[in-house]
């Protein structure tokens, strides 16, 4: 009778272990389904976009293989950064300010480089542009700044190109955009109509997202006043954040999957304010 008993405790302690072990790969295999919905990075032309530069070394490569995004060591992906080119201290001041956001609130972090392979470089000069992704090696972002009242070292922009480097397009450009937007081809100047064309895109489970720091203006590249792009479900509705979206954020976390982290060989999720300090916090206990 007591041999009994005893193996029916073992058997409970057996199937509440077989339980949890079911739990924890059901969470894994669920994150992992997440992690199919990328950007892509395949893109035609030297300029596109308006302040996109094309890596000719690159074809139809995509955002889902590594070689697109930047590296993440313990839970935290580090862009590593130079100044180039005459900023004075007060603009990489400015610089580095409006980049800490990323830190702040995603697992992406732009640091100064050391001896990285890979890293980009401020440049003060050909106006505000950059690539999509990580290239390999060293790659321009530039951001020139001006006296005369107009600057690319500003919150806006710099965030905005930030967001390229991570790996992101325009917001108008995803494959679902005529969902949501349309396009007034006659109102926009003819040699700039290809910056409006459809990307083939996967988007992260985010929703289209008119507020967006990537999305165009209403009159982006207008030749005569009038619209460009408009809302299908409010004409007048404004279109481009100045400021990062609550969504521009949750696509930067779900690219990189800032919500999990990595500790003996298994992910750890986060909670579900998904606060990747916990992540750090669990990384350095
Ligand atoms: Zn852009």
């Amino acid at each position: 009778m007591c041999y009994y008993i005893w193996f029916l405790k073992d058997l409970c302690t057996f199937m509440l272990l077989a339980k949890v072990i079911i739990l924890i790969m059901r969470n894994i295999i669920e994150n992992i389904g997440n992690y199919t919905n990328f950007w892509e990075c395949d893109f035609t032309g030297n300029i596109i976009e308006g302040d996109i530069l094309r890596n000719p070394r690159r074809t139809a490569s995509s955002c889902v293989t590594d070689s697109c995004k930047w590296p993440k060591v313990n839970g935290v992906v580090k862009v590593p950064y130079v100044f180039e080119n005459g900023y004075k201290n007060v603009q990489k001041n400015l610089i580095k300010n409006y980049l800490s956001i990323f830190k702040d609130q995603t697992c992406v972090e732009f640091v100064p480089r050391t001896d990285e392979t890979d890293y980009i470089a401020f440049t003060n000069q050909m106006g505000c542009a950059s690539y999509v992704g990580r290239q390999g090696g060293k790659q321009v972002v530039f951001l020139k700044h001006e006296n005369n009242g107009v600057t690319c070292v500003d919150s806006y922009v710099v965030q905005h190109e930030a967001l390229h480097v991570i790996g992101f397009l325009h917001e108008q450009n995803r494959i679902d955009r005529d969902d949501h937007v349309t396009i007034h081809w006659d109102n926009i100047q003819s040699e700039l109509q290809p910056n409006f064309k459809i990307y083939s895109s996967v988007n992260l489970g985010i929703p289209y997202d008119y507020n967006s720091i990537l999305h165009y203006s209403r009159t982006t590249f207008s030749e005569n006043g009038q619209p460009t792009i408009t809302a299908n479900d409010d004409y007048d509705r404004v279109l481009g954040g100045s400021v990062l979206s609550a969504d521009d954020i949750r696509r930067v976390k779900a690219l990189y999957e800032c919500c999990k982290c990595w500790r003996d060989k298994y992910y750890l999720t986060c909670d579900n304010t998904c606060n990747v300090k916990i992540c750090r916090y669990i990384l350095n206990s």
